[in-house]
């Protein structure tokens, strides 16, 4: 197999636009479990922040990221995102993205699209294609990725280790022994371990959210870039702050659907199955206040009651006609599945969202690992700080991978020679004869990620689940190590991982900041400090 110039792991709005960029320099490889209809940037509904109004200020910009984020946000490269962030646009216009244009009234004001107002930005600067900017994002980068043919694109691959030192042949040295190389991956539909070596790697991998038992993210947000680079070497950080999203649709044993905070500024109302109104008595804003307040109020009550979920009720909202006309997909996607939201109260839960720790990166987005860099969910840019605002991730993605994309051509690393790596060693593993270990143990570290970390924590129920995960732990680095490559297991091993690195970020936090809430530590302390893991 080739060598190239640039190995991309993963193909949402990091990956596709770093290859985009690097394809202008050099050949690239991306590798990806599933090119279209996967991953978080597909599902993306609301749009993609940059300030393009002249009422509107990149000062405000970056002082909306600076509050939502708590206190940990890294004020530099908050800089760096907003400033780039009409150029952002541009580059996804040029790529082929359409975005909702602007009313007559707004293009009389010089802006071209119509933005749109989230919780905690204090204007509107929210590009968006209707409720599906992440589709048309995709569809756009996907289409162009095709026509570049310095771009090579697979399918259906699944990255599993980082190459590294440690897979030289004997006698092969390197100066610097923290150099990454490129990727094992596990062609699937082949069942063969393939070597793809790299001048540069880029993991894209984006988010972790199916280490929780419910959880917005596709089923492809496994952690797997993280848990990768913590196993080369590479350090973590801020993994404790997973935002929770208040309402998803609860429908069991179907892929969770977000139900929008717009139905609750629109009048929806949260409900107990009694009636009672959540929020009232809570936050003066009721069922429209913060992301994280809700969550917890919303999760508070299902631990009071026992109940499997909360309700959103949009019954006195203006009736069918304009539910339809304001959700269409919303309301089309409940109908589905019984639910006439014009008649009926929604039943919803609280979801894991977006991780906004990750793998630590530089304002470049490089590592501590040489070569390796880590764009979009799956780093820790310091963007997010303790909390993330409002369509800040989508920005993040495509600024950070042309900051990544000028680093690496300022470093000019070179291609490494195959000659001097070991083939991936299979001959000794058999096949798994049992998958029911592997769906029980994934079972197991959803649900107690879900009752002992999540929205509201205390030491205790950490404790506990360090505790069971370290039992899972043992097993599944045995069976790694006996039982042939398959995706289940590789997926597995990761979350185990990542969840592990979750639990210990949040022990470390002696304190409540921004999405982590111990009851141990209510308060927050003046000193706002990073949760930084390297492997020992
Ligand atoms: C329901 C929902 C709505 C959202 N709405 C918004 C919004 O309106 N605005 C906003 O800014 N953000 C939003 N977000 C967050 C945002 O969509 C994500 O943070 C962003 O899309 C992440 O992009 P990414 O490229 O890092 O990862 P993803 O888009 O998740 O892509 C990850 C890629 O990695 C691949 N991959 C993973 N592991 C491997 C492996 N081992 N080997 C090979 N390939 C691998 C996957 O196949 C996928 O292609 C939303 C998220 C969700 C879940």
């Amino acid at each position: 197999m080739a060598s190239y110039d640039f190995v991309v792991v993963g193909s949402g709005i990091a990956g596709l636009s770093f290859a985009l960029r690097a394809a202008r320099h050099g050949k690239v490889l991306v590798l990806t479990k599933l090119l279209s209809r996967a991953g978080s940037t597909h599902l993306a509904q609301g749009g993609i922040a940059s300030v393009l109004d002249p009422l509107d200020s990149l000062e405000r910009h970056v002082q909306d990221t600076l509050t939502a984020g708590a206190g940990l946000c890294r004020r530099e490269v908050v800089e760096t995102l907003v400033a780039r962030g009409p150029g952002a646009i541009r580059d996804l216009v040029e790529w082929g993205a359409h975005f909702t244009r602007a009313t007559a009234e707004g293009r009389s004001r010089g802006i071209p699209y119509d933005l749109a107002r989230e919780g905690g930005h204090s204007s509107s600067r929210i590009v968006h294609a209707h409720d599906g900017t992440g589709r048309e994002i995709q569809r756009a980068l996907i289409e162009a990725v095709h026509s570049d043919p310095n771009i090579t694109v697979r399918e259906n691959v699944l990255a599993i280790d980082l190459v590294t030192a440690k897979h030289f042949k004997a006698g092969e040295k390197d100066k610097d022994p923290r150099a990454v190389y490129g990727v094992y991956a596990l062609d699937v539909a082949a069942n063969r371990i393939e070597m793809h070596l790299g001048a540069a790697t880029l993991l894209c991998t984006g988010g972790v959210g199916q280490v929780y038992a419910h959880t917005t993210n596709d089923s492809v947000s496994t952690g797997d870039g993280i848990a990768m680079a913590y196993r080369a070497g590479a350090a973590v950080e801020d993994m404790e702050f997973m935002q929770f999203h208040p309402t998803s649709f609860f429908n069991p044993g179907h892929p969770t659907y977000l139900i929008s905070e717009a139905l609750r500024g629109h009048g929806g109302v949260l409900r107990n199955r009694a009636g009672d109104a959540l929020m009232d008595g809570v936050h003066p804003l009721k069922s429209l206040a913060p992301r994280d307040i809700v969550a917890r109020a919303i999760d508070a009550e299902m631990k009071r009651s026992g109940e499997p979920c909360v309700f959103l009720d949009m019954t006195a909202c203006g009736g069918a006609a304009s539910l339809k006309r304001h959700f269409p997909n919303i309301y089309r996607h409940c109908l589905r599945y019984g639910v006439d939201m014009a008649r009926q109260w929604i039943p919803v839960v609280p979801a894991a969202h977006f991780m906004c720790g990750g793998i630590k990166v530089d304002g470049h987005s490089a590592t501590e690992l040489t070569n390796l860099y880590a764009v979009g969910e799956a780093a820790c840019t310091g963007v997010h700080g303790a909390n993330r605002l409002a369509s800040n991730s989508l920005l993040e993605g495509v600024v950070f991978s042309e900051r990544a994309l000028a680093r690496i051509l300022d470093t000019r690393p070179a291609r490494p020679s195959r000659r001097r790596f070991r083939a991936w060693d299979s001959m000794r593993l058999k096949p798994v004869e049992e998958t029911i270990i592997y769906s029980h143990a994934l079972e197991t570290i959803r649900s107690t990620m879900w009752h002992y970390v999540g929205i509201v924590r205390s030491d205790f129920r950490l404790d506990r689940a360090a505790e069971f995960l370290r039992v899972i732990s043992r097993q599944i680095q045995s069976d790694y190590w006996s039982f042939s490559m398959e995706p289940d297991l590789i997926e597995l091993r990761n979350l185990t991982l990542c969840a592990e690195l979750i639990v210990r970020s949040a022990r470390r936090r002696k304190e409540s900041r921004g999405l982590h809430y111990n009851v141990d530590y209510p308060k927050m302390l003046p000193r706002a400090r990073h949760t930084v893991l390297r492997p020992t």
